[in-house]
């Protein structure tokens, strides 16, 4: 089996200006690049497990989010030789899109991950910044959560 390490995207990978998908507005939480590269250098998987209501709420669409996503990971490579292996995402929003099993603090995002990449989560790590990554994580049966901690520097 593998071990992972999942982390959240806004608020903990990129400064969380609401609602991000302009590449241009991309700005990484200080730290956590080369959190990410220490990872990959441990063994871990790297993957985003991300809550994108935007989608539901018509603020953005997949595409626009998949492109975010390429060059998050092309400027994670080439500033700081880090890489994410790969995105998991919850497109929904109850109100709109109906109750769904992948939006956090639902396990979900995290269930599918460990079954498509045979990640054991026992040995598996997990940071977010908001106490429904802690919720999903615990849910998901990863016993270890670390809360990366930004000031908003709006
Ligand atoms: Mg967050
Ligand atoms: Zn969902």
């Amino acid at each position: 089996m593998n071990k992972a390490a999942f982390f959240d995207r806004d608020g903990t990978i990129n400064v969380d200006t609401g609602y991000l998908f302009d590449p241009d507005k991309l700005r990484f939480v200080p730290g956590t690049p080369e959190l990410i590269r220490r990872c990959n250098e441990a063994g871990y998987l790297v993957i985003v497990v991300t809550n994108q209501s935007g989608i539901a709420r018509g603020m953005y669409t997949e595409q626009q989010m998949h492109q975010l996503h390429k060059v998050m990971n092309r400027r994670l490579q080439a500033e700081y030789g880090a890489h994410i292996d790969a995105f998991y995402f919850c497109p929904h929003l109850p109100e709109i899109t109906g109750e769904c099993n992948c939006r956090k603090p639902k396990p979900g995002l995290f269930l599918r991950a460990m079954a498509d990449f045979d990640i054991d989560p026992r040995v598996s790590l997990s940071f977010g910044d908001s106490l429904r990554d802690e919720e999903a994580t615990h849910a998901a049966g990863i016993p270890h959560f670390q809360r990366i901690v930004h000031e908003a520097s709006e």
